[in-house]
């Protein structure tokens, strides 16, 4: 197949629909691995109507024979991998002693394991496509925190370091990135309770240097960058994309 071949976990909603457009409207053939099968077809119709290249297969990213199984499809219907997007992940939390420890094994298994078990059946096929690349979607969470957010920092920490790691062990080879996204306006986001109303809304803007809140192509633009041979010298990298939000300190005059 002459066409580049990327694969975007959690690819059918938020971010991972807006970084799986991004790269269909470019002329890439994008595999959809998502666990919700209906949002999936969903994202299909939208390529289906803009003579998009590409598929859905639903995977759960933290369940092994799923994750071995979507290689072997690619393996045997494309035929070749350029690129994998991990940006599949959820969000749980709450005030620790009471937080149920699944809880905790649940967000590590989508956020880390997931990512980790992409890398590793994924990397051979890569390899033939040399230079493959991998881009892991980690958080500003893995920077600075909150309260009661312990799961999901540390397994945005941990797919930090899971960068590292990868970027040296499977190197020159593979080219491992990670992109630690702020606030965008999708999941999450519209999720959390109050986050739109007037008064978060102008808490948020001014929180930001860039005076708004980020939206999924300003992710999927950084995704482009780092799959193509222009960021050939770019690897175990972790890049903010946050407008700004990390570098302004709260000061009260
Ligand atoms: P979202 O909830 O809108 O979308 C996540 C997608 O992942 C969904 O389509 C969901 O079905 C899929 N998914 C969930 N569990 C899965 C699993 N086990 N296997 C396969 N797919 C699964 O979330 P989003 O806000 O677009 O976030 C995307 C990524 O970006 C996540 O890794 C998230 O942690 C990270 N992130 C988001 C923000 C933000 O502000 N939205 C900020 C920082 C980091």
């Amino acid at each position: 197949m002459s066409t580049r071949v990327v694969v975007v976990t959690g690819g059918a909603q938020g971010i991972g629909l807006g970084v799986s457009r991004a790269f269909a409207r470019t002329g890439w053939h994008v595999i959809i691995a998502d666990v919700d099968e209906e949002a999936g077809h969903e994202a299909m119709s939208f390529f289906q109507e803009q003579n998009y290249l590409g598929r859905f297969v639903r995977t759960d990213v933290s369940d092994e024979a799923q994750v071995k199984s979507l290689i072997a499809s690619i393996s045997e219907t494309e035929g070749q991998l350029d690129v994998v997007v991990n940006n599949a992940g959820i969000f749980s939390g709450g005030p620790i002693e009471e937080l149920p420890v699944d809880v905790f094994d649940r967000v590590i298994a989508v956020n880390l394991r997931g990512p980790f078990l992409m890398a590793k059946y994924s990397a051979p096929l890569l390899r033939k496509s040399a230079p493959g690349v991998i881009i892991n979607m980690a958080s500003t969470r893995a920077l600075m925190s909150e309260p009661n957010t312990e799961p999901y920092s540390a397994s945005k920490g941990g797919v930090v370091a899971l960068t590292h790691a990868l970027s040296i062990s499977l190197g020159p080879d593979i080219r491992v990135n990670s992109i630690s996204p702020g606030w965008i306006e999708v999941g999450d986001w519209k999720k959390s309770k109050n986050r739109t109303s007037p008064h978060h809304r102008e808490v948020d803007m001014t929180q930001h240097p860039v005076g708004r809140v980020g939206v999924p192509d300003d992710i999927a633009s950084l995704c482009l960058f780092l799959a193509s041979n222009e960021s050939s010298f770019i690897t175990g990298q972790n890049f903010v994309v946050d407008g700004g939000m990390t570098k302004k300190m709260i000061y009260e005059p």
